[in-house]
């Protein structure tokens, strides 16, 4: 693939472990009718470097041992060795989260900022939460999908009932449609797109 030239300065390990975590998450998007439906897969994707930024959930998703059922072989093992260098977000680090949900929630790019590749036409993300995780209300103009690659987590919409959503499963979100996820005893694992409005801010909800 033609963006493997590009990466030049970058470690072998990296190159490789992001272009193979690429190609997992282009298979497991395309062979997903909702995620089709959502948006076309970018073709104009091209590589950039990654600032290795650890976090202590980043910790939790290498010791995680929960993952009951996976949507895409060889995905959740793709997600974890990038996860490795991966740079890691702490959106809500020193919000009225508060520290213990933020050492638990785990959230890396892999299009977009600090991702390993760019877009303009879609941005993707990993989110990890462990088992008996809240993630409460929030919003954002961007319109929305999570795919679940492996666990399982209840959904709020606000406007919608709960879904409890499986390996395999999808949920839009529409543009300032608050949302929430709660995990109960199994852990979950999903990757998360947007399709535009990408520098909106990730605000939480007034709902709380
Ligand atoms: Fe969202």
């Amino acid at each position: 693939r033609a963006w493997n030239l590009l990466w030049s300065d970058r470690g072998m390990e990296q190159n490789e472990t992001f272009t193979r975590l690429l190609a997992l998450v282009t298979e497991a998007y395309e062979s997903h009718p909702q995620a089709r439906e959502f948006a076309p897969f970018p073709t104009d994707l091209t590589a950039q470097p990654v600032t290795h930024v650890p976090v202590p959930a980043a910790d939790l998703l290498q010791q995680e041992q929960g993952f009951t059922k996976e949507y895409h072989s060889g995905l959740v093992e793709a997600i974890r060795a990038a996860g490795g260098m991966a740079h890691w977000l702490e959106h809500y680090r020193g919000t009225a989260l508060g520290d213990e949900f933020v050492d638990r929630f785990g959230c890396f790019p892999i299009i977009g900022p600090g991702g390993a590749f760019h877009s303009a036409h879609l941005r993707c993300w990993v989110v990890y939460m462990p088992a008996g995780l809240h993630y409460p209300w929030h919003e954002h103009q961007a319109e929305e999908i999570y795919l679940l690659v492996a666990g399982r987590a209840k959904f709020s919409a606000f406007g919608s009932a709960d879904h409890d959503l499986e390996a395999g499963e999808v949920v839009f979100h529409a543009a300032n449609q608050p949302h929430a996820t709660r995990t109960g005893s199994d852990p979950v694992l999903c990757l998360v797109f947007w399709r535009a409005d990408f520098d909106s801010p990730l605000v939480l909800s007034s709902l709380q």
